[in-house]
């Protein structure tokens, strides 16, 4: 087999390898099926138990509360921006408050506001700068409107590297969270949320299915009306089978769920082997004497995207395609920022995390002195 070099992709991302390889096992004759994953069909017995296993791995791993639905569903995270406001918004009634932390947040909003009313209850961008979300805010600087239909946030903002650890304290008004980049990275309190969503192509499998967990009391106020695959009360409904589902995606995120059971120890385990893979890069940067300099501000600071600067973009493509010759791949950041970004999501190995960080401090004791 051609080695396999060590990813540091932001998504679609790293697998863990005990995966690929069943997949790979069941990819041309699964021994249940006589048949491949990808040929059968999704009312089929054998793919109702994928369903309800993955399911059943997620509400186990996350301690999901009975009365939310999971669903599996299409069209990225990014469908979920314009969904959420076209279920719970209405076109005169109260508006939603997004905090912003960076720019999938702001995606979020600007999607809202074409559907109904809707505002920043609070933004980290200054002059109008895609690189200046750095932080979240403290408890008390979201201003939020009473009556608010939710509050929206961005639990990871995968482009910045800037992480809630806790959710923003928003009283009893409804919480939406987009767990795109951190789902299943650590514990997750469902039950403080009202709607939890996540593309599945960074901690959870492949591109191609987006996992929502809304509570069921919520999805009583849906409209009557909306198109069907944009309903979410009629997709709870029909258990994700509305229409045919992303039977593989839904088949892999299955796999990953009991891997991160079975294998990795659940969320508390895979937390402190995220948190031990984040703290070697983020000790390099802390020590480099600023030859790196780190985005986001120490309490905010992702543990799955590590993003920073060099001196130069010189540098940083010296960097990247120095990695790239020692094994590593995917280092440079998002084409709207520049820069590095390193992401160590669950499937990331600690190897790696060491790999680079050796890399990075041999890099700055080289190139520090020139630069300066
Ligand atoms: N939200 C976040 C936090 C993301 O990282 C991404 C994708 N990188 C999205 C939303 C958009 O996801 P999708 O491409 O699945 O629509």
């Amino acid at each position: 087999m051609t080695q396999r070099l060590y990813n540091f992709g932001a998504g679609p991302a790293a697998l863990p390898l005990p995966v690929l390889q069943e997949i790979q096992r069941d990819l041309v004759v699964h021994p249940e099926l006589g048949a491949s994953v990808l040929e059968i069909s999704h009312r089929s017995k054998w793919f109702e138990g994928v369903l309800s296993s993955a399911e059943y791995s997620l509400r186990t791993l996350l301690q999901i509360p009975a009365d939310y639905h999971v669903l599996f569903l299409q069209g990225g995270a990014s469908l979920q921006f314009a969904m959420i406001p076209l279920n719970f918004l209405r076109r005169d009634g109260p508006r939603a408050d997004y905090v912003v932390t960076g720019s999938w947040g702001e995606k979020a909003l600007a999607e809202a506001q074409k559907l109904a009313r809707a505002r920043a209850a609070w933004s980290g961008k200054e002059d109008g700068k895609e690189a200046s979300y750095t932080r979240t805010p403290s408890p008390h600087e979201p201003e939020y409107a009473p009556g608010a239909a939710y509050v929206h946030y961005t639990s990871n903002e995968t482009i910045q590297g800037v992480e809630f650890f806790e959710p923003p304290a928003a009283g009893s008004l409804p919480l939406v969270c987009d767990a795109s980049s951190d789902f299943l990275s650590r514990p997750m309190d469902v039950a403080r949320h009202a709607l939890i969503y996540a593309g599945a192509q960074k901690n959870a499998g492949p591109a191609g299915v987006t996992i929502v967990i809304v509570r069921g009391d919520v999805l009583e106020t849906v409209p009557e009306g909306l198109p069907a695959m944009l309903d979410l009360r009629l997709l709870a409904r029909e258990h994700s089978h509305y229409n045919t589902p992303p039977v593989f995606a839904v088949y892999v995120v299955g796999l990953v769920a009991r891997w991160l059971l079975e294998t990795a120890g659940g969320l508390k385990k895979i937390e402190q082997a995220n948190r031990a893979k984040s703290q070697l890069i983020y000790d390099v940067l802390d020590a480099s004497g600023g030859f790196y300099r780190g985005h986001a501000e120490a309490a905010s600071r992702s543990r799955m995207n590590i993003t920073f600067r060099l001196p130069t973009e010189e540098l940083e493509k010296t960097f990247v395609s120095e990695a790239r010759s020692k094994g590593m791949i995917e280092l440079n950041g998002h084409r709207s920022v520049g820069g590095i970004r390193a992401s160590l999501y669950n499937a990331v190995p600690l190897e790696a995390a060491q790999a680079l960080a050796e890399f990075m401090t041999e890099f700055a004791s080289k190139h520090a002195a020139r630069a300066s």
